[in-house]
């Protein structure tokens, strides 16, 4: 055996996964039933904080590169506007919102998981698995019908909505399908009068109409298209989209080419376990919900990020804590659950259809974004930065001293390199002091080699390699600090981190 780590699936998620591994130096294969890159548009969104997180394997300068910033949200009603949510406002290095073609993110993805020494195996489907306690036995599947049977220490599934992982594991994806079929299409088009830098959301009598500007002539247009019958939704074509636009959007756009259209259902299911045994589960195959709100390839690839630096650690032999892959599925389901709710709750908005709430609906909408403090949530909703792991049991202890609580993002500051971002997953530490000093020489494989200046005087700031607060300690009490890090050192790490 040469990988220790399988991924299954090379779509965004998977592709996200085995780029984190081998940059933390982990053997990683992944492997996709499909003949050659996919060249379907899909998912469009890339929001802020799935931008950071790419920003530490250096993918987000070359993904804003190849897409349009988008700064605002509006939703209307006709040509009145119900409200704007501004995502300019948020702190972050990348406050804006990334359209592009998931093939380009996919693209962007492959170069840099090939510069770590690693191309995706197409034509490779994962047909069987078997587990025990030593790793996992993989049966692939070659193009010409050959199998093989591999061994590896993890699976990671990346194989999307329809994953053999998960049927063979026999996890129910629980939930239900929405009774509504949809359409979308990417189009060019003349005429928009919202600038391309923000996108617009129309609510009309009829159901919703979505844009989505990829460039300023190229949008992702969405719209329902009522409700489900026997019959599987199909596109509709320019044509007929033309119409629907012209009776529900603002007037006078006119659509002048089709790029790639498909119909969909919305469902909503989550899987039970994110993990079993030596197996994980990310992205389509562990949740799905509606694209309102963009968040199912950013919610898959932030699952990505989250478990790879935590099984980088074990398989490097760093960390032998258990606590460190059982929180996986601690932090990422609600997380998944989370999103099914907002996603549904913002469709459910949309596509209303009694008259007079859809009036009260837009009333209270006018009334809820105009309030400072409902504009700050619901940005922080939509661009993911305030996606937090309060409950996490990787939690050390916090005294209040600091501005974040323990399992909050910390922002990440421009003129800093990101967290995680160097060759090993290591936790990052604000402040000074001898004690801080020495923390540095007592865990070198578990702490970046140099203090960072620190977030608040007389303060021990402890980061994770994902940008979350691990805890914090006034500058005193670094063997706090000692104590916690102990908890995942190898080999005595069976202990967990205190609480
Ligand atoms: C038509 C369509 C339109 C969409 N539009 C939007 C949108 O507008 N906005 C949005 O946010 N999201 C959208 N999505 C969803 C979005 O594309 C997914 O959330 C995202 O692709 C999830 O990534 P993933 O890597 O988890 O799964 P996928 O992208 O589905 O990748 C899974 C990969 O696994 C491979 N695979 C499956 N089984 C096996 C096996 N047994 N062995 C080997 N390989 C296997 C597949 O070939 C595939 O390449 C859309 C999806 C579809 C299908």
């Amino acid at each position: 055996m040469t990988d220790r780590v399988l991924v299954a699936g090379a779509g965004p998620v998977g592709l996200t996964m085995a780029m984190e591994l081998a940059r933390y130096g982990v053997p990683v294969r992944v492997i996709d039933k499909i003949a050659g890159p996919s060249d379907t548009s899909r998912a469009v969104a890339i929001w802020p904080r799935t931008l950071e997180l790419l920003d530490r394997s250096g993918v987000a300068g070359d993904l804003v590169k190849a897409g349009n910033h988008v700064v605002a949200a509006n939703i209307f009603s006709g040509n009145s506007r119900v409200g704007q949510i501004k995502l300019d406002g948020i702190t972050s290095p990348f406050p804006f919102a990334l359209m592009a073609p998931q093939y380009e993110t996919e693209g962007v993805l492959r170069r840099h998981l090939k510069a770590h020494g690693i191309e995706p195996q197409f034509s490779t489907e994962l047909a069987d698995i078997a587990q025990d306690k030593d790793g996992v036995t993989a049966t692939l599947r070659a193009g010409d019908g050959t199998e093989t049977a591999e061994r590896f220490d993890w699976l990671v599934a990346c194989d999307g909505s329809h994953s053999v992982v998960r049927h063979r594991l026999g996890l129910e994806f629980e939930g239900d399908t929405l009774g509504l079929d949809w359409t979308q299409g990417d189009f060019h088009l003349t005429g928009m009068p919202i600038p391309s830098s923000e996108l617009a959301i129309f609510w009309h009598p009829e159901g919703a109409l979505m844009f989505f500007p990829m460039a300023a002539d190229r949008y992702r247009i969405i719209t329902s298209l009522g409700p489900s019958s026997d019959v599987e939704p199909v596109p509709l074509d320019l044509d007929a989209f033309q119409k629907v636009i012209d009776r529900r959007g603002p007037g006078g756009i006119t659509l002048t080419d089709t790029v790639w259209t498909s119909a969909f259902r919305i469902n909503e299911r989550q899987v039970g376990s994110y993990r079993s045994g030596r197996i994980f589960l990310a992205g389509d195959a562990a949740h799905v919900h509606s694209p309102a709100g963009g968040q199912g390839m950013n919610t898959g690839m932030q699952d990505a990020i989250n478990l790879a630096w935590k099984l980088a650690l074990v398989a490097r032999g760093i960390s032998a804590a258990p606590v460190l892959l059982d929180s996986y599925d601690a932090e990422r389901r609600p997380v998944g659950a989370e999103v099914i709710q907002e996603s549904g709750r913002l469709t459910k908005a949309a596509t209303l259809e009694n008259h007079a709430l859809q009036d009260v609906r837009n009333f209270v909408a006018h009334l809820v974004l105009g309030l400072a403090p409902a504009q700050h949530a619901i940005a922080g909703m939509i661009t993911e930065v305030a996606i937090g792991y309060p409950q996490s049991p990787l939690n050390g202890p916090s005294d209040g001293g600091t501005a974040a609580a323990v399992g909050a993002r910390v922002p990440p500051a421009v003129d800093e390199a990101p967290y995680g971002g160097a060759d090993s997953p290591r936790f990052s530490l604000h402040g000074t002091g001898e004690g801080a000093a020495s923390l540095l020489s007592q865990f070198p494989a578990l702490l970046e080699p140099q203090l960072r200046a620190a977030k608040a005087a007389g303060r021990l700031t402890l980061v994770r390699p994902d940008g979350y607060l691990a805890m914090s300690a006034p500058t005193e009490d670094w063997q706090a600090v000692a104590n916690y890090l102990a908890g995942y050192a190898a080999p005595t790490g069976i202990a967990p981190p205190p609480a």
